[in-house]
């Protein structure tokens, strides 16, 4: 845990979050800023930045609780996403996968991805 990470902070509850799948070593939880409805990170609890920190078995959960947002919310089109590093847009230093779902233009569910 590191005392200044928002992420650690919401492990530890000291932050509020929409949860949607915890265990011993992962964390599942809405984004704050969603690019598109039900957008969410899913996180190891072990605090790293970047994905070569994390040791592999703190790693072991993440594809597959990405795997179950995704059936949960019956996804058809989406994204799992991760970033390491500045230039590669990364914003909170704490390993972080997103699961960001590819709204169907016909449904309207898009909040802020593009359309053309
Ligand atoms: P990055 O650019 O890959 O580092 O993405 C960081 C993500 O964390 C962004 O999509 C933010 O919207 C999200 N985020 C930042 N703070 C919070 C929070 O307190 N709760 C949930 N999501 C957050």
């Amino acid at each position: 845990m590191a005392a200044a990470c928002i992420f650690c902070k919401i492990i530890k509850g000291e932050i509020p979050s929409l949860k949607l799948f915890e265990s011993e070593k992962t964390l599942a939880f809405l984004d704050i800023g969603p690019l598109s409805k039900g957008h969410s990170l899913v996180i190891p609890k072990y605090h790293g930045a970047k994905l070569h920190d994390i040791p592999d078995d703190q790693l072991s959960e993440v594809l597959s609780v990405a795997k179950k947002i995704a059936v949960a919310q019956d996804l058809k089109d989406y994204n799992i996403l991760q970033n390491n590093g500045r230039l590669a847009h990364q914003e909170v230093d704490h390993v972080h996968f997103h699961v960001i779902p590819k709204p169907n233009e016909q449904e309207g569910l898009g909040v802020g991805w593009p359309t053309k």
